[in-house]
């Protein structure tokens, strides 16, 4: 069976975070709306994040283990002003992440 596209949305909402700039997270559901119709799966896998989130995850592979996964400090990334989201496809079921960048993730960007 499907996801259904009020899953696909409120698992989005939930991921952007309270701190989402409302005319992002509108336009973000907008997009999950279009893209269902299509066939195609979205959701957002982030949104907002704090400027404490922002430089734990600048640690990751530098002080921190890990890889790197980014290269904007605190104040410098647009998700901690609530104007960026990641998102990512899924499977038709909505249980599995779909990670290559495909014709139908170029789409949806
Ligand atoms: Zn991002």
């Amino acid at each position: 069976m499907a996801v259904s596209l009020q899953t696909l949305i409120d698992r989005s909402i939930r991921n952007m975070g309270s701190g989402i700039h409302p005319v992002v997270k509108e336009t973000a559901i907008e997009v999950i709306k279009r893209s269902y119709k299509e066939g195609i799966y979205v959701q957002m896998t982030s949104g907002y994040r704090s400027f404490a989130e922002q430089n734990k995850l600048y640690a990751k592979g530098r002080t921190a283990s890990g890889k790197i996964v980014t290269n904007a400090k605190a104040g410098q990334s647009n998700h901690n002003y609530g104007l960026a989201v990641d998102y990512v496809l899924l499977s038709s079921d909505g249980k599995t992440a779909i990670w290559t960048v495909n014709s139908k993730w170029k789409r949806v960007a």
